[in-house]
This record gives C-alpha cells, structure tokens and sequence, in this order.
C-alpha cells in the first residue's frame, strides 16, 4: 500500500506548545478541585492523551464514543452515543474533550446529554474548531486551534479508519 504524506496544516511542535498551554489554564481554573475527562473516541485519544498529562491536577478518566459520520467526509444529521461513561459525574467538575467541532452537532448532543447528569461544572476542550462551518451555538471552553474549512487527518483524526497515527495535523487532499 502507498504511503501517503498530507500537507501539514499544524506542526507536532506547535500541538504540544498549545496542549501545553491548555493544561496550565485547566490546572489554574481548577485549583484543588478534582477533575472528571471524558474522551471522545476515537478522534480525541491522542489529543487526550497529551493534554491529562499536562494537568496538574486529580483526575479520573472517562471514555464516550458517539457515531454520526460513519466513512463519509459529511454528517449524516443524527449522533448515537455507542458507548457511554461508567461512572457517575453528578457534582463532579466535568471536562469533554472532543478532536474537533465541525457542524457542532456531537458535541452539542454530548453537552445536552452529560448537563442531565447534574455534574457541578461542564467545560468542553476541543482540539480544533471549523467555524465557517458551525450550525449550532457551542462555547468552547479550552481550544487549541481553529481551523479554516478543510478536512484534516493525523493527531488522532482519520479518514476512513487510517492516519490516526500521523504525529501532525494534515490536510487531506480530493483522491485520497
Ligand atoms: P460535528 O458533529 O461537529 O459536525 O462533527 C464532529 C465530528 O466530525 C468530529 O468529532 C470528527 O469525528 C468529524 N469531523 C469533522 N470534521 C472533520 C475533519 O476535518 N476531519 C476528520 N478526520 N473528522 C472530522
């Protein structure tokens, strides 16, 4: 198979000096607060990754996994949560961490779902944000880079199941 090298939209040096900075803010926001981390799989596990060891802070780990773009470079318009938490985050300070918003559809329904929860704070950290390309009012609380309205692969985001493993964010160019 050949391997393809996409056009590098942001270096690896660039993502670890913004987790950085992400991981500071977080630690002084919460303060001698525990956390909970909820990754939004799978897109968001290297980001994750790489941010929870930036926060200085007691942590717990959580994983969801939602469904809406299945192999296609386009929202199908509904999101499924495939797999949810297992603990509980009622009264727990609650940070989602999301690979990028797009339309902000997954992460509204994420939101929507976990503030039932009645956790005591619900912040959203997002690698990227497309803002040409948002449908619905989402804050986001802690984000790394906004991006102009290109799909992007590496850094945990794929196209199609693969590049996941790139250490940089690509752009993925039309034939590939
Ligand atoms: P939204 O629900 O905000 O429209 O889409 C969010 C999800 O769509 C992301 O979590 C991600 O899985 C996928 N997505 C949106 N834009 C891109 C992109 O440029 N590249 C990749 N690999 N996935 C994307």
């Amino acid at each position: 198979m050949e391997h393809y090298t996409p056009e590098i939209l942001i270096s690896d040096d660039e993502i670890a000096a913004r987790i950085e900075a992400l991981g500071n803010q977080i630690t002084k926001d919460f303060e001698n607060q525990e956390v909970v981390v909820i990754c939004v799989l799978k897109g968001s596990y290297v980001f994750c990754a790489d941010l929870i060891r930036k926060i200085q802070l007691p942590l717990r780990l959580e994983f969801v996994a939602c469904s809406s773009y299945g192999e296609s470079m386009s929202s199908s318009g509904n999101v499924h949560i495939d797999l949810d938490v297992t603990g509980s985050i009622e009264n727990q300070n609650v940070i989602i961490v999301e690979d990028i918003v797009d339309t902000g559809l997954t992460i509204k329904t994420l939101l929507e779902t976990f503030k039932l929860r009645r956790p005591k704070s619900l912040k959203l950290a997002s690698l990227l944000y497309k803002p040409s390309r948002l449908k619905y009012s989402i804050d986001i609380d802690y984000l790394a880079f906004e991006i102009e309205d290109k799909f992007v692969i590496g850094y945990g985001l794929d196209y199609a199941g693969r590049y996941r493993e790139l250490p940089y964010i690509g752009i993925l160019n039309a034939g590939h």
